[in-house]
């Protein structure tokens, strides 16, 4: 399987953020370990393409690193690096549809990005930029979110829009970031969970999750995979293990289509540990 990588994407840091060059690089050395990955050079993807999904005002704030937010911060060349990991995804895309399936591991990730807004370490929405590209080729496309949180940018961007579904499992509580996702709306399908589910009622959720998933009939799946719901994940209050990212994979590998998954959190230690399980059933 192809794996979309640059180390251009370890390029930057804030120093104390969750969102570090370190839990991608060690990702990145730990895959070396095993057969069966080739990794691929992703190019950025060119301003035109950002505009498909992201308002010309947002795209310029950060080109120009006009702005302050201390969680998703205005870094030196931060521009490039949010083009190149949406470049990614869109690769992973185009890989996908002619091989089976491929994995973006890049930075920054893009999930809570949405039309004209940018937050939770998010700059550019890359999934949503590569299934876009996907629609407009007149492909019917389901979009899946494992990653704790709730996918509110891409949410956000598909709600009420043909030919694609949102499908989301999250943590959801009060105070837990970033508080939306806690009901189904129109193409949006949310699986809210309580903080402490474990694996036996997360897979049951995300069986219910593949099923919505099955009747809407997609060409392709788009995965956003997040691998902070493992249990002892620093900002994440779920608890799996690292095996249950197994099970998912095999799950999803089950529906049988075209699929492509691009990393969004997962902050512990074990993040290489989860994203090889994943993987080696994808
Ligand atoms: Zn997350």
């Amino acid at each position: 399987m192809k794996i979309i990588f640059s180390p251009k994407c370890l390029g930057y840091d804030a120093p104390g953020h969750p969102e570090s060059s370190e839990r991608v690089r060690r990702t990145y050395e730990f895959l070396q370990n095993f057969k069966g990955f080739e990794f691929v050079q992703p190019e950025p993807c060119e301003r035109q393409e950002l505009l498909l999904v992201h308002s010309k005002t947002m795209v310029d704030e950060i080109k120009h690193d006009k702005f302050y937010n201390p969680e998703t911060p205005a870094l030196p060349g931060i521009y490039d690096h949010a083009k190149l990991a949406a470049g990614a995804a869109m690769l992973a895309a185009d890989i996908a549809s002619k091989e089976g399936k491929a994995f973006s591991l890049m930075r920054p990730p893009g999930h809570h990005a949405g039309k004209a807004t940018f937050e939770g370490f998010c700059y550019f929405n890359n999934i949503a930029l590569a299934v876009s590209r996907l629609l407009q080729h007149g492909k019917k496309v389901a979009i899946l979110d494992i990653d704790v949180h709730h996918c509110n940018g891409t949410q956000e961007i598909f709600l009420g829009k043909k030919n694609v579904i949102v499908v989301s499992l999250h943590q959801f509580g009060a105070f837990f970031y970033p508080g939306t996702g806690k009901h189904s709306e129109a193409n949006c399908y949310n699986f809210p969970l309580d903080t402490g589910t474990e694996e036996t009622l997360y897979l049951d959720r995300f069986g219910a999750a593949m099923e919505a998933i099955e009747n809407f009939k997609p060409d392709a799946l788009a995965i956003s995979a997040g691998f902070d719901t493992l249990d002892g994940d620093p900002i994440g209050g779920l608890r799996l293990s690292v095996g249950t990212y197994s099970k998912i994979a095999k799950m999803i590998a089950g529906l049988n289509l075209p699929r492509f998954a691009v990393l969004e959190g997962g902050y512990s230690e074990k993040l290489p540990e989860c994203v090889y399980a994943f993987l080696k059933n994808f």
